[in-house]
């Protein structure tokens, strides 16, 4: 009991000077929320570092937000651990009460979908693309492995994996109550699997990571299909976007700019070695060099965007 007064009291303190902190004493005193920022009317984004995942950041390494509309929340990724979405959901209740009647999960990689498991007592529909059961059932394992591996025993408790429980052949629309959000499957490009929310409303455009800034992209599907998608995105008459990873949002389409520069490069330079018959290892070695100082996380992601690149444009 002391101790929950003394953590109460030091939360306060920390609150203090944040409005969104300061609102907070309705959640679990024992979870600290994430900072958010409200970037239109009622759509909140909390940024996740530029990083990987490490215990000291328990998974919090991508953009996650939420929507509120007259009835209900929506939320949008979730974070990497069980951790980060209980503080995401702390976030969520210190603006609102609202039930929480959507997670949609915009692909499946570990950093954006397992934090669900804390919104599961809220018994929401649990949304993705129709690919995405499938892609998480052949990866659960490993995803799991690797995560309780990076982030070490304590961020990694009660981490457990989600699949949706309502999909998106195509197009869906939710209601949130005075406010619609369109879902769409998008054919594969970052993965097979992602999915783009829409909030009209405020001409607000979650890309989840078909969308990265600053941070590298990581490519995980096709890179022909993602750069075909780029040209049909970039016409959605959206005012700003919310990338997977960089700034909580950026104005449309000029924020996707630099990425399908990188992507166009690495392309073409790949194609040029094909061509010369070089190896793939000769590429992942110097394709994409250029972009170096572009980019943070470079020596993380590059060469296995090339290795991916090489794979799928040798086959042309
Ligand atoms: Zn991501």
């Amino acid at each position: 009991m002391l101790f929950g007064a003394i953590l109460g009291l030091a939360l306060l303190a920390l609150g203090a000077g944040n409005p969104v902190l300061r609102a907070s004493a309705q959640t679990s005193p024992s979870v600290t929320p994430l900072e958010v920022t409200e970037i239109a009317p009622g759509v909140f984004v909390h940024q996740g570092a530029y990083a990987v995942f490490t215990p000291s950041n328990r998974g919090d390494i991508a953009n996650l937000s939420f929507v509120i509309g007259r009835d209900a929340v929506a939320v949008i990724d979730t974070g990497g651990s069980a951790a980060i979405g209980q503080a995401l959901r702390a976030a969520i209740r210190a603006v609102t009460d609202k039930p929480i009647r959507y997670v949609i999960n915009t692909h499946m990689h570990p950093d954006h979908l397992f934090g669900n498991v804390a919104f599961a007592d809220d018994r929401p529909d649990f949304i993705g693309h129709h690919k995405l059961a499938r892609a998480l059932a052949t990866r659960a394992e490993r995803y799991l492995a690797i995560n309780a591996e990076l982030l070490g025993p304590e961020a990694f408790a009660g981490t457990r994996l989600i699949p949706p429980t309502r999909v998106v052949q195509d197009r869906l629309v939710i209601d949130l109550g005075e406010r619609e959000l369109m879902l769409e499957a998008q054919p594969t490009a970052h993965t097979d699997n992602d999915l783009t929310v829409h909030d009209s409303t405020t001409g607000t455009l979650f890309l989840g990571d078909l969308l990265f800034m600053r941070h590298i992209p990581a490519l995980d599907g096709s890179i022909r299909g993602w750069m075909e998608l780029i040209n049909r995105l970039e016409q959605i008459p959206a005012r700003r976007a919310v990338p997977g990873h960089g700034p909580p949002s950026a104005a449309w389409p000029e924020a996707i700019q630099p990425q399908k520069l990188y992507l166009q490069r690495i392309s073409t330079e790949v194609r040029r070695m094909i061509k010369q018959g070089r190896s793939i290892a000769e590429a992942a070695a110097t394709v994409g060099l250029s972009e170096k100082d572009a980019w943070l996380l470079f020596d993380e992601f590059n060469a296995r965007n090339v290795t991916a690149a090489f794979a799928e444009l040798e086959w042309e």
